[in-house]
């Protein structure tokens, strides 16, 4: 799996009987960025698989991937207006000389209308369904999967009405407050999903400390609720440099950004015009800033600060080292799934590191 949630690595190669393959599963560990074929249906399916192993199984991992694709890669493939899609999901995209139709997107840009119809339905109606995936039912009480602001109007498997109203900026911000607003006077529980990447969360109810926050389980709060009641559940978000295993040969020494669920990109409209996406780097030392942007991308927070560009050319297939040049430059990089509503370009995900 990508660390964008996305699967299926490949457009084309083959299967363990040496049989042509599309849209197929290579060796493990074989990551390639710009040719990732990346489905969004098999995207999308990833993410309903492990919805129906989280019901199963109540493992709280299942959720978490669940999560990562809706905020990402199944989310990559409609463009901002809702009009245009992509079929594949690339974790990089370089302009030139290339055949659309056997690698990268397939398409320049987003596409109306494409020939085998199965993501634009299926991206469509999971957008539709995914308020369904929010809560499960547990044995006494309620389980809380997916963060967002909504109002929950149910009844308990014992047949009591449960209502809860969800408030939150939710992926923006870790805050959510949580409140009761009708339910059974017995005892039950509320279950709250701690992400894995949420070290340091708190959990309270009425202001105190209610559970203990494990990152990567469920919390249990158990206790006789009344109306009014407010959970309050406090997320860190940091920005992170996330690395993949070494044996990801395709992400050596390069880092991808990642804030609470949300993966982040790097695009030609927020760069120098004609900057090769391939020379642009990241400092370890330049700090990016998380910043509430309402009016750009729909609403998103983007990740503002400093990146590195390198100068010298780069132009044949091997050449002999000189300590390259950088030049600084101040931009942003936005969240994965909002990428190429600005035009034709070059984008990446991961980019090479300079540890300072
Ligand atoms: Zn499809």
């Amino acid at each position: 799996m990508y660390i964008t949630g996305a699967i299926g690595q490949t457009h084309y190669g083959r299967s363990s009987r040496l049989d042509k393959i599309e849209e197929g599963f290579i060796d493990e560990y074989m990551m390639p960025n710009m040719t990732a074929y990346n489905e969004t249906c098999a995207n999308i399916c990833n993410s309903m698989f492990n919805y129906r192993m989280l019901t199963l199984t109540g493992d709280a991992k299942h959720g978490d991937v669940m999560e990562l694709v809706l905020h990402n890669s199944g989310l990559s493939g409609i463009s901002l207006d809702g009009k245009n899609y992509y079929y594949s999901n690339p974790l990089r995209k370089i302009e030139g000389a290339l055949d659309y139709e056997k690698m990268n997107v397939e398409f320049p840009e987003r596409q109306p209308y494409l020939k085998c119809f199965c993501c634009p339905p299926n991206l469509v109606r999971t957008i539709a369904k995914s308020p369904g995936w929010a809560y499960s039912k547990s044995e006494n009480g309620i389980a809380v999967n997916l963060y967002g602001g909504n109002e929950l109007n149910t009844t308990l498997l014992d047949g009591s009405t449960i209502k809860l109203t969800q408030k939150t900026d939710y992926p923006w911000d870790g805050a959510v407050k949580i409140t009761v607003d009708e339910s059974k006077a017995d005892t039950f529980d509320i279950l709250l999903r701690i992400p894995s990447w949420a070290k340091g969360t708190q959990i309270y109810v009425n202001g105190i400390k209610a559970a203990e926050a494990v990152p990567g389980t469920f919390a249990k709060i158990e206790r006789k609720w009344a109306a009014g009641d407010e959970i309050t559940i406090d997320m860190p978000m940091e920005t992170k440099f996330i690395e993949g295993h070494p044996r990801i040969e395709e992400v050596r020494n390069q880092v991808a950004l990642k804030r609470g669920p949300v993966v982040y990109c790097i695009e030609s409209a927020d760069l120098p015009e004609k900057t090769d996406i391939t020379n642009v780097y990241l400092s370890s030392d330049k700090k990016l800033s998380p910043t509430s942007r309402p009016d750009f991308l729909g609403g998103v927070t983007t990740l503002e600060g400093e990146i590195l560009i390198r100068k010298d050319k780069l132009g044949e297939m091997y050449q002999e080292v000189s300590v390259p040049e950088f030049e600084s430059f101040k931009t942003n990089f936005i969240p994965y799934y909002a990428w190429s509503n600005r035009g034709q370009g070059e984008m990446t995900v991961f980019l090479p590191v300079i540890w300072n």
